[in-house]
């Protein structure tokens, strides 16, 4: 008996910073949706894995490498995905990362490549892609834009304002591109994870800048009120319902997912 067509079936999706951590378990559960999955991250050889670790289940999945906050890396990119699929119905801008710090001894460096990654990453793909996003369906299909922000984006973080005001712009992009595209059938939304373990933004370093602490991740998990930390799995599950029919009259709305958390300042 052949498989049942998955509510993705037929459909091209993006998936940028999908070689780890939440954009790999949306890239994974956009595939288990029938979706054909292109994955991009910064890092070629990881990159070139998470996609055979999604043909190994017999999931459809290429992977490409690309630096999001590199507009010509993106445009080609792009061309890439046109020349390849000739169509693309979701792009899901989940690349991100955190530098955190003391805002008065934050440097340009910290500050510019946070919100490269995040805004003007974002900004690229958004654009790049949107000859393919933008163009109509015959059979009125919607395209999907679903950007990962961040509680942090919402509520503030301390010793992170260059991710906060990266995650805010973010917000700012959604709301924008919602009003601009709706028109043409584009949803465009964001997601607000609270605090999503088993990723690298979630493990502990050596110098604890480059990620969040473990010890703040659980003080903050311990008030969280369904008594656990959030899995890739929880946001990828959000994220699958924004990419498919079933959200099509859901735009421009930033989607909180935390646990019940809801004030960071504990
Ligand atoms: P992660 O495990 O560090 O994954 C982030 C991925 O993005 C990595 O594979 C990273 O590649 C890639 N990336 C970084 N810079 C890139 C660039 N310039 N171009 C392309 N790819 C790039 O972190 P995560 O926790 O899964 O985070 C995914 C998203 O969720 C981020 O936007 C993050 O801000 C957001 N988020 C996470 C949490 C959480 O608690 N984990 C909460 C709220 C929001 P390399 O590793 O090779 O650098």
């Amino acid at each position: 008996m052949s498989k049942p067509a998955g509510r993705l079936s037929g459909q091209v999706a993006v998936v940028t910073g999908a070689a780890r951590g939440i954009g790999r378990a949306i890239a994974r559960r956009l595939a288990q949706d029938g979706a054909a999955i292109v994955i991009c991250d910064l890092d070629p050889a990881a990159a070139d894995e998470a996609g055979a670790a999604l043909r190994k289940e017999g999931l459809n999945a290429s992977a490409t490498a690309a630096d999001v906050s590199n507009a010509a890396d993106v445009d080609q990119f792009a061309s890439e995905v046109a020349h390849k699929h000739g169509r693309l119905d979701i792009l899901v801008n989940n690349a991100g990362l955190v530098r955190d710090g003391a805002l008065h001894k934050m440097s340009d460096e910290n500050w510019m490549l946070v919100n490269d990654v995040v805004v003007r990453g974002a900004f690229n793909t958004c654009r790049a892609f949107a000859p393919l996003l933008r163009a109509k369906r015959a059979d009125g299909a919607h395209r999907k834009v679903v950007n990962i922000a961040s509680v942090s984006g919402i509520y503030g973080r301390e010793l992170s304002a260059n991710y906060c005001a990266a995650k805010a712009g973010l917000i700012g992009l959604t709301k924008a591109l919602a009003r601009e595209w709706a028109p043409l059938q584009v949803n465009v939304n964001a997601i607000a994870p609270g605090f999503i373990g088993g990723t690298t933004l979630t493990t502990p370093t050596d110098d604890g800048l480059t990620a969040m602490k473990q010890e703040f991740f659980d003080r903050v998990v311990a008030h969280i009120p369904i008594g656990r930390g959030g899995r890739p799995e929880d946001v990828a599950g959000l994220a699958a319902y924004l990419a498919s029919a079933e959200s099509d009259y859901v735009t421009g709305q930033v989607i909180e997912i935390h646990g019940g958390l809801e004030i960071l300042k504990v």
